[in-house]
């Protein structure tokens, strides 16, 4: 099937379908083989190499939404957030990678690189200088993820494809707080995109996996490291994902339009000091956001005045809970200084801006007018 002229629900619902030719059943039958006829083609079907029919049908899927030529699912984020760094760095390659990222990603690359003798410079800031300024003879990469976690801080796109197509440098997004239904990076020339399918992609909190979306010519060079490491998606996996995409579009777009709403009226909030939400005007990079996004995602985060008892205020919510994870169906919070970025110790937590009264909500399904009054009574309750 042909998607040029279809529309996104189309596409999540019906691109990349196995076709049940024995029973014409409605939905893509499960095949949970592992062993196929050999065919007499180079690589025959096997679910490490990434090719068993429902691994096929749903990569298809991910590049359409994407608008890419190929894609690959992996068994987590963080194996294709390796996988695809990994692919373009060697021993004595420097990568230079965006200040504030995922927690994981920032583990990844300071405990390992190390390892493999991969040098590395993370930016003091999210401006064009910031990545020029920290660009060397061997850098062979550049690593961002836009809108970023906690403080939904955005990176031009369009600035950093071409900087990288200036210096010759790879080019990897990590689109996951977007989705492909708010931002497709290959239209302002990223090369290489990377979801945790954990998220939004999956979207009911029951999988863990990844996704990465490119040219044809790069996901061949990822697929080539991905085989030896061996990151597969389980089969079983696969189709449940394939199942939640279908509504990816759906789902992501009430989360946009819910998250919209609680942003506006925490704004308005006394007991609020600051709203962090890139469709609010009033964030600091509402207008490169509004160009290279179609909508603003379901993640915000707010500051607590310092009269609210941060914790009374979590334990106080009924209606949406404390969560490590997001994009969920269901609305869900977390102090990112108590919880996902800890780690990071409180000198660092203060220079990149995350304060102790932050909070993360990934805003869910719900009706927003619950939603509301969930966070209504916690105000009372912690005032
Ligand atoms: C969760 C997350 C990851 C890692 O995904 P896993 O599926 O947990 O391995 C990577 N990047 C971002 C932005 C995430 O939110």
């Amino acid at each position: 099937m042909k998607n040029k002229s279809m529309g996104i629900n189309t596409i999540c619902t019906h691109i990349g379908e196995v076709k049940d030719e024995q029973y014409k059943g409605a939905i893509s039958p499960l095949f949970m083989s592992n062993s196929y006829a050999y065919e007499n083609v180079e690589v025959s079907r096997y679910p490490r190499y990434f090719n068993t029919p429902n691994q096929e049908a749903l990569c298809k899927k991910i590049a359409a939404l994407e608008k890419t030529e190929a894609g690959l699912i992996l068994s987590s984020g963080m194996a294709a957030v390796s996988t695809a760094l990994l692919a373009y760095l060697k021993k004595g390659d420097h990568v230079v990678v965006q200040q504030t990222i995922y927690g994981g990603t920032y583990n990844f690359i300071v405990e390992e690189f190390p390892k493999y003798g991969i040098e590395y410079d993370f930016t003091d800031g999210f401006l064009e200088e910031d990545f020029k300024s920290k660009i060397k003879k061997n850098t062979r990469v550049i690593y961002v993820e836009t809108p970023s976690n906690p403080l939904m801080k955005i990176t031009d796109l369009t600035m950093i494809s071409r900087l990288a197509k200036d210096n010759g440098l790879i080019s990897l997004i990590d689109n996951t707080f977007a989705s492909p239904i708010n931002q497709t990076p290959i239209d302002f020339g990223i090369d290489v995109v990377i979801h945790s399918a954990t998220k939004y992609l999956g979207g009911h909190s029951d999988i863990c996996a990844g996704a990465i979306a490119s040219s044809q010519a790069h996901i061949d060079q990822i697929w080539n490291l991905a085989k030896n490491l061996g990151g597969s998606l389980s089969e079983y996996a696969v189709w449940l994902l394939e199942r939640s995409m279908k509504t990816l579009a759906l789902r992501v777009r009430a989360q946009n339009n819910n998250a919209k709403i609680i942003a506006e009226w925490l704004t308005e909030n006394p007991l609020v000091s600051q709203v962090f939400y890139p469709g609010l005007k009033s964030h600091p990079n509402h207008s490169i956001a509004k160009k290279q996004m179609n909508g603003y995602t379901g993640m915000l985060s707010f500051e607590l005045e310092k009269s609210i008892n941060g914790k009374t205020f979590l334990n106080s919510l009924r209606l949406i809970k404390p969560s490590m994870s997001l994009a969920g169906v269901e609305s869900t919070i977390l102090a990112p200084s108590k919880a996902s970025h800890a780690l990071l110790g409180e000198e660092e937590r203060k220079k990149q801006g995350i304060s102790e009264g932050l909070l993360r909500l990934s805003v869910g399904i719900e009706d927003s007018d619950d939603l509301i009054l969930d966070l209504k009574q916690a105000f009372t309750k912690s005032n």
